[in-house]
């Protein structure tokens, strides 16, 4: 097992929260089409500020939105006004373009979870903006629980559509438990533990690092050492390469600085052919970085 730690990064705002990253890594880009995995919480919305991400765009993935603790309210420019809870998946396709906000919701004391994002694989990178809402029913065993949010994991089935096969799934573990997980040797996966301690084959992992496992098994053996709760994702090797700058996905340079330039255009003159705003947001939206100085180049 390949272990990847987390680095510390702030979410941006003023007294806003800072987030767990574990992928991407100078070593690693994906887990299947999973290429961005931040990790949160549980933070007293009080002390160490809630979520406050104001409009900003996104292509060429999908976010997914997975709470423990709390709530966020999501608006995108599909025209859609949701709200993220814990145990519910919230996915936001980008494909072609979409911006949106994510606001933790006045009556949030305490906010810890995961947003995860998809690539699109090339032949669906440039489909329609859209949003789904899905809340798997869970499956239990003796010592453990998982909720299956995307693919097939422990005989749960999620019917969410994907535009490559991916597996994602929270798993909790009562201390002592020995959960025999098959799964698809395709498929490489990303264990994410958020608390407690685990062994996976008889290799640890700690809490808030991302063990990585490269396909080839039919089955993961987690023994839990202590209470505790994972995100299992995978899904068979991504097999293309990507640009990924700011919250961008493309397939090169001057495609992602395309994009960027699209949404300064929206910015600055209030419309633009690929990006819009979401309607009644109360915050202005958040104008786009400079260009790195150096051409971005391709990973994965
Ligand atoms: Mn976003």
């Amino acid at each position: 097992m390949e272990i990847l730690s987390p680095r510390d990064v702030p979410l941006g705002g003023v007294r806003a929260m800072s987030v767990r990253r574990t992928l991407p890594q100078r070593q690693r880009t994906f887990v299947g089409a999973w290429c961005f995995l931040d990790h949160y919480g549980p933070d007293e919305v009080d002390a160490q500020g809630g979520m406050v991400v104001p409009p900003h765009p996104h292509t060429g993935l999908q976010t997914a939105s997975w709470l423990f603790s709390g709530e966020i309210e999501h608006r995108d420019s599909a025209g859609h006004h949701a709200f993220v809870r814990p145990g519910e998946l919230n996915l936001m396709t980008a494909g072609r373009g979409i911006s949106h906000s994510e606001y933790s919701t006045p009556g949030t004391t305490v906010l810890h979870g995961a947003q995860l994002w998809l690539a699109l694989p090339d032949d669906a990178r440039h489909v329609d903006p859209g949003f789904e809402h899905f809340t798997p029913d869970p499956v239990t065993g003796d010592g453990w629980e998982a909720r299956v949010f995307l693919g097939s994991l422990l005989g749960s089935t999620s019917p969410v559509r994907t535009y490559s096969p991916l597996l994602g799934a929270e798993i909790r573990l009562d201390a002592g438990t020995v959960l025999h997980v098959p799964v698809d040797p395709a498929y490489e996966h990303g264990v994410l533990l958020d608390s407690g301690a685990l062994t996976i084959g008889d290799e640890a992992l700690k809490a808030h690092e991302l063990g990585y496992l490269a396909p080839g098994d039919d089955a993961l053996e987690i023994v839990a050492a202590e209470d505790s709760l994972l995100l299992l994702l995978g899904g068979p090797p991504f097999g293309e390469q990507i640009v990924m700058w700011w919250n961008f996905i493309g397939r090169d340079h001057d495609e992602v600085a395309g994009y960027r330039a699209q949404w300064q255009h929206l910015l600055d003159e209030g419309a633009d052919e690929r990006f819009s705003l979401p309607d009644d947001d109360p915050l202005p939206a958040l104008p786009a970085p400079a260009l790195p100085n150096a051409r971005m180049v391709l990973r994965g």
